[in-house]
């Protein structure tokens, strides 16, 4: 049983659209009324708002209105109260919003007509509250970055453990220095292992785990010509939004959603992003309701459907290994690691690079320098069709004592590798079922760090791999990404035809 979120939230669905990419269906129905496998998208969000409570739902409607209005109803058949906004024009997205004003008190759930989801919406709920926002929108990466809006995202670095944050707890810099082991081994003291366990240190980690994740804007598809280096992070279509929005509107007039409600807000007020990968697609085109079908079929759409992840690591394993990587025009795929990735994005593995950076700490490079690296990264995959779906980085190394250090994180962490710190802030914020999940890397870090997590790991002979072969302690040695990709889907016997 889900929280209940009757008396918080309502929801509103945007049925009023065309749907003209469609037009094998939508010549006859509303975008809305698409059936997959025999019902339609608009009966499947529904069914989810009211698996978490969400009964009181206004549904927009304009084009061929009465289809969906004679097939709904009032929603009592489906177990809700249905409101209908009509538009006798065309308003856009969102324009009949403005019927809305003064009518809404609560939380609102906003879902686009034609989106098939499961998403976990009173942990999305539960986001939005916590970010106190006005707006919050769900975001995740696609196949085609090149020729989508962007969303583009305040990059901040508080969420990084300090030396100050240690001398906070009460630590002094020499007592902490005394107990850092040049060899590395520090993990292994029980100074470090008392702090970690410490109630204190755990509720600072909790609080340093937020990202900001405010939004600054979008990057319209139509600066794609300039666009060499990139985020993969798109608007998923699904939002949660304060009744204060309602006030934008001031007569019934054609709105956009995302061009113009969301972007009038972004800078006055403020507008998160719910990173996920619970499943949320749009029924935009034909192959894509091919897809969605076999998606129920697969029982995609169930509510405890587990969700399994590869953690990859960087350098060695999808790009040349290079020392420190300072430049993003020097960063190379290897080969196949694309194809590798796009194997993994269809068979429903999340991809979450896990990646030490200790370069941060030791001065050779800045977070900016990473950050445009890491973009870069993801703009050469994303012109291949694959993508990440998150990137966890260590920036700290603990050997202290070198010239142009950043003392501040020259600290011994939790996060860098063999600890376990990235993979677990990973599995917290997307629920991921460690027991289905690889780790995939060349290293004796990624081999340990898959160890002390729990997962399997799977070492790649590209990079360090073929050295630290001898090392043991894997699960399986595979020639490079995209061998390591094989293996799994056809350990776990994965079709993925589609
Ligand atoms: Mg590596
Ligand atoms: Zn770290």
């Amino acid at each position: 049983m889900q929280a209940n979120l009757e008396n918080k939230v309502v929801g509103i669905i945007l049925a009023g659209g065309r749907g003209s990419r469609l037009s094998k269906f939508t010549d006859e129905i509303p975008k809305p009324m698409i059936p997959i496998l025999n019902k339609p998208v608009m009966e499947y969000q529904i069914e989810k708002m009211k698996e978490y409570g969400i009964k009181d739902i206004y549904v927009t409607v304009g084009y061929l209105k009465e289809k969906i209005i004679e097939y709904f109803g009032d929603g009592e058949k489906f177990g809700c109260r249905i409101t209908y906004i009509k538009e006798d024009e065309p308003l856009g997205s969102c324009g009949a919003f403005y019927f809305l004003k003064d009518k809404i008190n609560k939380s609102a759930f906003v879902v686009c007509g034609d989106v098939l989801f499961n998403l976990n919406i009173e942990k999305f709920y539960n986001y939005h509250k916590s970010k106190g926002g006005l707006i919050t929108i769900t975001a995740h990466p696609n196949s085609h970055p090149y020729d989508s809006d962007l969303v583009i995202l305040e990059n901040n670095n508080d969420e990084y453990l300090t030396l100050s944050d240690y001398i906070l707890l009460g630590y002094t810099k020499e007592e902490l220095y005394e107990h850092n082991d040049k060899t590395l081994n520090a993990l292994n003291s029980d100074f470090y292992k008392n702090i970690f366990n410490s109630k204190e240190f755990k509720e600072l980690l909790k609080n340093k785990q937020k990202k900001s994740n405010l939004v600054l804007g979008f990057d319209k598809k139509q600066n794609a010509e300039n666009r060499t280096n990139y985020h993969n992070l798109v608007n998923a279509g699904i939002c949660f939004m304060e009744p204060a929005v309602f006030n934008y509107f001031e007569k019934p007039e054609k709105k956009d959603l995302e061009k113009d409600l969301i972007s009038y807000y972004i800078g006055k007020s403020k507008v998160y992003a719910y990173r996920t990968i619970d499943y949320i697609k749009d029924m935009g085109t034909y192959d894509r309701l091919d897809i969605a079908e076999e998606d129920v079929r697969l029982k995609k759409l169930d509510t405890n459907s587990k969700k399994k992840a590869v953690f990859l690591d960087r350098d060695g394993t999808i790009n040349i290994f290079k020392y420190p990587h300072s430049d993003k025009n020097s960063l190379e795929l290897l080969d196949r690691a694309a194809e590798a990735i796009k194997l993994f994005n269809k068979a429903g593995y999340a991809c979450i690079l896990v990646t030490n950076q200790p370069s941060i700490s030791k001065g050779f490079i800045t977070f900016n320098d990473l950050d445009e690296v890491n973009k870069k990264l993801e703009t050469l995959l994303g012109n291949e069709g694959a993508f990440l779906d998150d990137i966890y980085f260590c920036p700290h190394h603990q050997e202290y004592g070198k010239e142009g250090e950043v003392t501040e994180y020259k600290i011994v962490c939790n996060c860098r590798k063999p600890n376990t710190g990235m993979i677990d802030k990973a599995v917290e914020a997307y629920d991921i079922d460690k027991n289905l999940s690889y780790m995939i890397g060349d290293s004796s870090f990624d081999i340990n760090v898959g160890k002390n997590a729990g997962v399997k790991m799977i070492l790649v002979e590209t990079g360090l791999g073929a050295e630290d072969k001898e090392l043991g302690g894997y699960y399986y040695f595979a020639k490079d990404l995209y061998d390591a990709a094989n293996f799994i889907i056809k350990e776990n016997d994965i079709n993925i035809s589609l």
